[in-house]
């Protein structure tokens, strides 16, 4: 097979060990700096072009697209999809799951377990609010944060006021969430692929932390995972419409709760901690589901 890869560098850990993975099983794949391809939207013969050339024989993309170049990034990707190449995710899954608000809204809808969540943007109420999530402690974060910058826990309800008025002088999107104390400080990143939770690892806290992410000095140590935890993953993966998923869940008192689903999950943590060869199980997914026209939204709704 023909794969590309959207990716910013072939030197990135994940992008590097797909492209490995790919030769080494047989194929051939191309590095592709997204924000440098460029696309001839006509219908009669659409077209990417990318260092003057017609990009052209790909039997599958793999999109590792970056928070910051979601939009352009999706429309390459929409592009891959409309000559028939097929994708690990599709675009519209990518960007639904971008959305915060959105990914949580439908997440509810279907019945997966989250935490007590408030979305806020200008609230006219700051008690209501704050008591709408069951009061403090409570957690607070910026919609579009991202390695646990922006997520603040409130100890207090005077403390919570202040951190929402802050924010709300900033004129940005909220999220105000039920602390899930007794995770105490840790998560747990279940990685999918399909129908199956391939690797689990789970995170943890430096001492006086309650934020695991790894760039925060959380370490990462392999877990073995329930079974409830095991389907929420992939329930969740699934609703989502997303075929490789990061899922983040906490342990609550009320059972495992979803905090967030990444559509481009990074291999080097955990393949580092579980010592598994997740860059093959992906190329192996792929070699079991391409085929040409199979995008099921075309970049539709
Ligand atoms: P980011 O997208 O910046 O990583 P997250 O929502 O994943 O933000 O939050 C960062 C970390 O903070 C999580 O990995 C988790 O350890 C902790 N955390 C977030 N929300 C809660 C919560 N409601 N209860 C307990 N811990 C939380
Ligand atoms: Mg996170």
């Amino acid at each position: 097979m023909k794969i590309a890869i959207l990716s910013r560098k072939k030197s990135y850990y994940s992008t590097a060990r797909l492209v490995e993975a790919a030769e080494q099983r047989g194929h051939q794949a191309l590095v592709i700096d997204t924000p440098r391809a460029y696309m001839n939207i006509a219908s009669h013969r659409p077209e990417i072009h990318y260092s003057g050339k017609a990009l052209t024989g790909f039997d599958a993309v793999i999109p590792r697209i970056g928070a910051s170049i979601t939009f352009y990034g999706a429309a390459v990707l929409r592009q891959f999809e409309i000559m028939g190449v097929y994708p690990l995710n599709e675009s519209v899954a990518i960007s639904r799951s971008r959305d915060k608000l959105r990914s949580l809204q439908l997440l509810a809808r279907k019945g997966i377990g989250l935490p007590v969540t408030g979305f806020a943007h200008s609230p006219d109420d700051i008690q209501d609010l704050i008591t709408m999530v069951g009061g403090a402690p409570m957690v607070i974060k910026l919609l579009e944060g991202t390695q646990g910058i922006g997520v603040v826990l409130a100890e207090t309800p005077k403390a919570a006021e202040s951190v929402i008025e802050a924010f709300l002088g900033l004129q940005v999107n909220i999220l105000v969430q039920e602390y899930i104390k007794e995770a105490g400080g840790a998560d747990i990143r279940c990685f999918v692929i399909g129908d199956k939770v391939v690797a689990s690892m789970k995170r943890q806290a430096v001492a006086g932390e309650f934020r695991s992410n790894l760039h925060r000095g959380g370490t990462a140590s392999v877990i073995k995972i329930t079974p409830e935890e095991r389907s929420t993953a992939v329930r969740a993966a699934n609703i989502m419409g997303l075929n490789v998923a990061g899922v983040d869940i906490l342990r609550s008192n009320h059972g495992p709760v979803v905090m967030e689903v990444n559509s481009s999950p990074g291999l080097e943590g955990i393949e580092a901690a579980t010592g598994k060869d997740i860059a093959s199980l992906v190329i192996e997914f792929i070699e079991r589901n391409a085929r040409p026209n199979r995008t099921r939204t075309k970049g539709r709704g």
